[in-house]
């Protein structure tokens, strides 16, 4: 393996006493023309890939740089006399360099005409949308959604140009996608530059046109595609199919699709975040002497016994009923439920026969007025009634 390994600088293309921007440099170069995700299931770029970031490994590392140049290869083999004892490449941090590589190389949402690199560029991002319920969202489901995806287009393998023909650079720009204008003011000549209004900052005219897709370069059609929908998500929040979005640029791989969950508001139950909010009626007996109740959860009626002496809108938690944790489905918020004490409005006369024995038996309630006036009757009453406000 030692033998036919190839010499660090020789990889990097770099000389020997090259300073580190240059190898830098030089590495970048090599990895954005090797990365395995610009050549998919290409065996020998991933090689040459792993060979340029050893290689880089070593020499951006002045230690390691220093072992090299004293030692060669061998100074990363087993038992090298002054070496690290193996190179191990799981190791190093490539943070740094791959930060900043990513940040070029699939950078969201930069456009294609912004800069000049014609190499393998990730597809923009897609987004769409689906409706569902609020016990979809709380247990999670599987949705068909249908989003209209461009393809590039066979014929012309997305040129737009007509097969046999081929664009041609733009005579406005010259090929640049960008014109400059000047113009007169009072501060002299002014300079602006702006996107060529002919090429739209490609470069490049079409002349004839590619009949299957009218000169895009790509076909739109609507696919059938399954989201899964995790439980727990919330309205809002979105769910990513990788590659599923627009198409790469020379090779690249497509963007992804950005799914958008729009959760209906349910009749009983408020959601926030993993607790679920709701009322339940009960009935004056039972919050008087106490009782079970059934209370609507999402995961159906459950049993819960009221306590004597209950008043309305009394809170109680129902733990573990809420919804699960997007990261844990074993992890469920709570279920509040206002208990709301109701009045009865309809009453048989027998119903009121006994709650007026009720009243009797509890304070006389009915009758604390007249008691009132009872006791003020003779001196000061009509004084009293004005103060009081009372009309006859
Ligand atoms: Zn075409
Ligand atoms: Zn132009």
């Amino acid at each position: 393996m030692a033998e036919s390994k190839r010499d660090y600088y020789e990889v990097l293309g770099v000389p020997k006493n090259a300073d580190d921007s240059a190898i830098k440099s030089a590495y970048r170069k090599l990895a954005k023309k090797y990365h395995p995700d610009m050549n998919p299931g290409d065996k020998d770029a991933e090689a040459k890939f792993k060979e340029a970031s050893e290689a880089y490994a070593v020499l951006s590392d002045p230690d390691k740089r220093r072992q090299y140049d004293q030692f060669g290869h061998a100074a990363f083999e087993q038992g090298a006399p002054g070496g690290y004892g193996g190179f191990d490449f799981s190791s190093m941090d490539f943070t740094d360099i791959f930060g900043d590589l990513f940040g070029d190389l699939f950078g969201g949402g930069r456009t294609r005409s912004s800069r000049s690199y014609n190499g393998p560029m990730k597809g923009q991002n897609l987004r769409a949308s689906v409706r569902i319920t609020f016990e979809e969202a709380v247990f999670g489901c599987e949705k068909e959604i249908e989003p209209l995806q461009r393809d590039e287009c066979k014929t012309c393998h997305g040129t737009g140009a007509k097969p046999g023909s081929s664009p041609i650079t733009c005579s406005k720009c010259g090929g640049k996608g960008q014109v400059v204008f000047t113009s007169q003011s009072l501060f002299g000549t002014v300079r602006n530059v702006q996107t060529c209004p002919d090429c739209g900052g490609t470069g490049k005219m079409i002349k004839d046109k590619c009949p299957d897709c009218r000169g895009l370069g790509y076909i739109s059609s609507r696919k059938k595609l399954s989201v899964s929908i995790p439980a727990g998500i919330d309205s809002g929040q979105s769910v990513r199919l990788r590659e599923k979005g627009e198409p790469g640029v020379n090779g690249g791989p497509r963007g992804d699709l950005l799914v958008e969950v729009i959760v209906a508001p349910h009749p009983i139950f408020q959601r926030r975040d993993m607790d679920i909010f709701s009322a339940a009626p009960i009935s004056f007996a039972v919050a008087a002497l106490g009782g079970d109740i059934l209370i609507d959860t999402v995961d159906g009626k459950v049993s819960y016994t009221v306590k004597a002496g209950t008043q309305t809108d009394t809170k109680v938690r129902l733990k573990g009923k809420g919804v699960p944790s997007l990261r844990s489905a074993n992890v469920r918020g709570d279920h509040y439920v206002t208990l709301v004490v109701q009045t009865p409005s309809k009453l048989s006369g027998e119903a009121k026969k006994l709650l007026r024995e009720f009243d009797a038996e509890t304070g006389d309630s009915l009758s604390a007025v007249e008691r009132y006036k009872a006791s003020k009757a003779g001196g000061g009453e009509e004084q009293e009634k004005k103060k009081r406000g009372f009309r006859k």
